[in-house]
C-alpha cells in the first residue's frame, strides 16, 4: 500500500470503494498512475472531464479567469456567469438559468421551482413529484427521496415527503399516481445512467410529455449525466420530440470543475424571485469560464464525431464473445457481460483501461473528444476482457 493510500484510508470517510491506484496526471484520454503506468480513461471521472484531462482550451479558459477573479459571490455581476447563461439559453430555447455546484443541487432547485409553481397555480397541497423506479437524482435527503432505488433509502429515514415512483416505460403506472395524488412535476432521465444505462422508450416519453401539457404538470428532465453532448445531442431530450419545462445538468458541463445548472422554460421563468433560492459558490467565474469553453465547442460537427464513435463501439461490441447486450446513446454506454461486470472492469484496469460499472453492467463514459485510435485500443482491450 502506498503512503497516499494509507493516509486516505485513515482520514477519508469510508463512503467510497476506491480502486487500488493513485492517479497523478494526464492529458486528454490518457491518465498516469503514481507508479508511472498509463491508462486509457473510459470513464472521464464519471462523465465529468468532457474534453479529457488538462485539455488545452479548457486550461486556458479557466486559468486566465483564475488569475483575474476567482470568486465574488452572487451580490455582483461577472462576465463568465452571464455569458454562460446566455449561451445555454441560446442553444436550448430555455429562458433562465440558476447555477449551483453539483447535480444534486441542480435537481434541488428544479424541485423547489416545481413546488413553488404548483403552489402558486394549484394550491399548497399540490406538491407530489413523480420520478421513475431505478432513477438516480442525487444524494441529498430530498434528491435521495426522488431517487427511485430502495437500496439508497433505508438508512436515512425519514426522507422528504412528496415523491412517488412510477415504472419506466409503463404509462399506466404514471397515470395511477396522477389519479390519486396532486402532482406538481414529473422528473425523468432520458437515459437512466446509474440505473444501468437504459434509454427510455420514445413512446413513453411522448406520452409523459402529453400528460404534462394537458394537466399543467411540469416536465423536468435530469440531464446531469446525459447532458452536454454525452448522448450525441447537446442535451438528451433533443433525441426526443419534447420540450421540457425544466432541465438540470452538471457533470460534463464544467469539464472538471464543480458546476450545476437548472434551466427554466417560459412557464416557470419567473417562479423564482429575489431570496427564493441561492448558492454561495453558484455561478463561480472560473467554473463558468471552463463551462463556456466546453459548450462553445459542442457544435453539430463535433456531435457528428460523438455519434460516429458511438456507432463504432456498438458495432464492435454487439454480438462479441462474452457480451450479452449493449445499451445507451452516444458515448454513454452500458454493456451486459457474461462475466460479472466488476471482474471485467478489473481485467481492463490490469490491461491499462479504466471503465465504470452501472448496476450489473460495464459502463463507458469516455471523453467526448477521445481520439479514434485511442478508442479502438480501449475497445480491443475491453473485448478481450469480456471473453
Ligand atoms: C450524478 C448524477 C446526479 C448527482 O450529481 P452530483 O453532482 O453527484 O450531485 C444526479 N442525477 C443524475 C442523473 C446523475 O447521473
Amino acid at each position: 500500500m502506498s503512503d497516499i493510500t494509507k493516509i486516505d484510508k485513515q482520514y477519508i470517510a469510508g463512503t467510497y470503494r476506491r480502486f487500488d491506484v493513485e492517479l497523478v496526471e494526464g492529458k486528454g484520454s490518457i491518465i498516469k498512475g503514481s507508479d508511472g503506468r498509463e491508462y486509457i480513461d473510459m470513464g472521464s471521472g464519471i462523465g465529468v472531464t468532457a474534453f479529457g484531462i488538462a485539455d488545452d482550451e479548457w486550461v486556458k479558459a479557466t486559468s486566465s479567469q483564475l488569475s483575474k477573479l476567482q470568486h465574488v459571490s452572487n451580490l455582483y455581476y461577472t462576465e463568465p456567469c452571464a455569458k454562460l447563461a446566455k449561451t445555454l439559453c441560446d442553444r436550448t430555447g430555455f429562458d433562465k438559468v440558476f447555477f449551483s455546484n453539483s447535480g444534486a443541487e441542480a435537481n434541488e432547485c428544479a424541485i423547489k421551482v416545481a413546488r413553488k409553481y404548483a403552489s402558486d397555480t394549484k394550491g399548497e397541497d399540490c406538491y407530489t413529484i413523480i420520478t421513475l423506479v431505478n432513477s438516480f437524482h442525487g444524494r441529498t435527503i430530498t434528491t435521495l427521496s426522488a431517487t427511485g432505488q430502495d437500496c439508497f433509502h433505508k438508512l436515512f429515514n425519514p426522507l422528504t415527503d412528496g415523491f412517488e415512483h412510477a415504472i419506466a416505460n409503463d404509462i399506466d403506472s404514471v397515470k395511477q399516481i396522477i389519479a390519486t395524488k396532486k402532482v406538481a412535476g414529473i422528473m425523468i432521465e432520458c437515459v437512466q445512467g446509474e440505473g444501468g444505462v437504459n434509454p427510455l422508450d420514445a413512446n413513453f416519453v411522448a406520452q409523459i410529455s402529453d400528460i404534462c401539457q394537458r394537466e399543467d404538470i411540469l416536465l423536468i428532465v435530469d440531464e446531469v449525466q446525459t447532458g452536454n453532448g454525452r448522448t450525441g445531442k447537446l442535451y438528451a431530450y433533443m433525441n426526443y420530440d419534447i420540450t421540457p419545462d425544466i432541465i438540470t445538468t452538471a457533470k460534463g458541463l464544467g469539464g472538471g470543475l464543480p458546476i450545476g445548472a437548472t434551466l427554466m422554460g417560459e412557464k416557470v421563468s419567473t417562479v423564482l424571485g429575489a431570496g427564493d433560492h441561492g448558492s454561495t459558490f453558484g455561478g463561480n467565474p472560473v467554473a463558468c469560464a471552463g463551462a463556456l469553453s466546453i459548450i462553445d465547442r459542442i457544435d453539430e460537427d463535433f456531435l457528428a464525431q460523438v455519434n460516429e464513435k458511438s456507432k463504432y463501439i456498438f458495432d464492435t461490441l454487439n454480438g462479441a464473445e462474452g457480451i450479452v447486450s449493449v445499451s445507451g446513446k452516444g458515448l454513454m454506454i452500458g454493456i451486459k457481460t457474461v462475466k460479472p461486470a466488476a471482474e471485467v472492469v478489473k481485467l481492463c484496469m490490469q490491461n491499462g483501461v479504466l471503465c465504470l460499472t452501472a448496476k450489473d453492467k460495464v459502463r463507458l463514459l469516455p471523453a467526448l473528444n477521445i481520439p479514434m485510435d485511442t478508442l479502438v485500443k480501449a475497445i480491443d482491450i475491453l473485448k478481450l476482457a469480456c471473453k
